[in-house]
């Protein structure tokens, strides 16, 4: 018996809710109907929900229990991808959190810094308030351009992906 192959697609919107210009469905619809999209055959699943993008909290742990991921608001500013930044902080949180209860020294906590961590995303804060001054798309797709360049993949390299 072969395995029929399964095709899906996703289809979806981001952006400041204070900048959307109709209620998002209505986005979603004309963004859908801007090229073509075969009817769905099978289930359509809808998800959605706010992303923290404003930086990792300062105070991030206590005795009584630590945050982790959206939670901490471990998401990078510029991309608001939040998976891999919340998969290395529980790797951190988890070694913390068992020297923490096998040792009851409270100052292991101070390795779960949120402040230290913040640091990390500085550059990627201080662009996205620059990138949230762009309102005009031409501006927008000439930044795109410049990193499709060779200098532009390796600044986008070592600032979006890392
Ligand atoms: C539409 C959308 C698209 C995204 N796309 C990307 C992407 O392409 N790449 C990327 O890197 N990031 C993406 N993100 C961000 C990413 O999904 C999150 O940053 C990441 O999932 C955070 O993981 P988390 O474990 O901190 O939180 P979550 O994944 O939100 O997990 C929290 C869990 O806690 C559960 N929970 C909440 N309250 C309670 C309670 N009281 N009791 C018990 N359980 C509870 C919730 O049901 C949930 O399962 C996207 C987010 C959204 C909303």
């Amino acid at each position: 018996m072969g395995h029929r192959r399964r095709r899906h697609a996703h289809v979806g919107l981001a952006g400041r809710a204070d900048r959307f210009s109709a209620p998002l469905p209505q986005l979603l619809q004309r963004f859908r109907d801007s090229f073509p999209t075969p009817e769905p055959a099978g289930p359509v699943k809808r998800r959605g929900g706010p992303i923290p993008v404003g930086g990792l909290l300062r105070r991030i742990v206590s005795p009584q229990g630590l945050l982790v991921g959206d939670a901490a608001g471990a998401v990078s500013p510029l991309t608001a991808g939040g998976l891999d930044p919340c998969m290395r902080m529980s790797e951190l949180a988890a070694s913390v959190t068992f020297d923490y209860l096998r040792s009851g020294n409270r100052y292991v906590l101070e390795h779960y810094d949120g402040a230290a961590l913040r640091r990390r995303y500085r550059i990627r804060s201080l662009m996205r308030r620059g990138l949230s001054l762009v309102r005009e798309p031409s501006l927008a797709e000439f930044a795109f351009a410049g990193l499709r360049t060779p200098i532009g993949k390796a600044v986008a390299k070592r600032i979006l992906f890392t």
